[in-house]
């Protein structure tokens, strides 16, 4: 089975990543982040999560930054509270896009570690995935990244690699509320 994993960033991901690493799966992580603003936010979390991929010799591919699409897409919602409807949008794009991907290049399954964070609604994201899951036609892993330890070995990784940790989800509605 060969799986694509969504990415967000490497605080998230990189606890996933050095267990399905360790565990020899057949995965590649895929960024696709047109929500993260500014610019320059985007590429510190890129790099990051490159970092993460080298640190484990996982395959990682990442696709252009599109923020046009993003603020597309969520228009008149800049105002939703953090795990609203704004949200839903966001992680629909990039759920889809990671779908379409999977389609285009021959993965098995898709899953994410959207709802990683325990800012995130892990119903919600599970819900949208079904949805675009049921329109694309790729199976999507509801796997609750979250168990099995992850959280610990999240905690411990970000301190052993020095990970770069954001203060703010991603979108600039997100950074106004810090
Ligand atoms: S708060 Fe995070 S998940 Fe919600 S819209 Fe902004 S970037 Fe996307």
């Amino acid at each position: 089975m060969r799986l694509l994993l969504l990415s967000c960033c490497a605080p998230c991901s990189c606890a996933v990543i050095e267990s399905l690493a360790e565990q020899k799966k057949d995965f590649t992580v895929l960024f696709y982040n047109p929500n993260i603003a500014p610019e320059a936010e985007y590429q510190k979390r890129l790099a990051e999560n490159k970092r993460v991929c080298q640190q484990f010799g996982v395959p990682f591919v990442d696709l252009p930054y599109e923020p046009e699409a993003w603020k597309n897409c969520t228009q008149g919602l800049e105002n939703e509270p953090e795990r609203g409807r704004r949200c839903a949008a966001c992680f629909e794009l990039r759920l889809r896009r990671a779908m379409r991907y999977a389609q285009e290049n021959h993965f098995d399954v898709v899953s994410s570690v959207l709802g990683v964070s325990r800012y995130k609604d892990l119903d919600q994201v599970n819900a949208v995935a079904d949805k675009v899951s049921a329109d694309v036609g790729v199976p999507y892993d509801k796997t609750n990244w979250r168990k099995g330890g992850l959280q610990e070995r999240r905690a411990q990784l970000i301190k052993e690699l020095a990970l770069y940790q954001q203060t703010y989800c991603g979108c600039a509605p997100s950074l106004k509320k810090n």
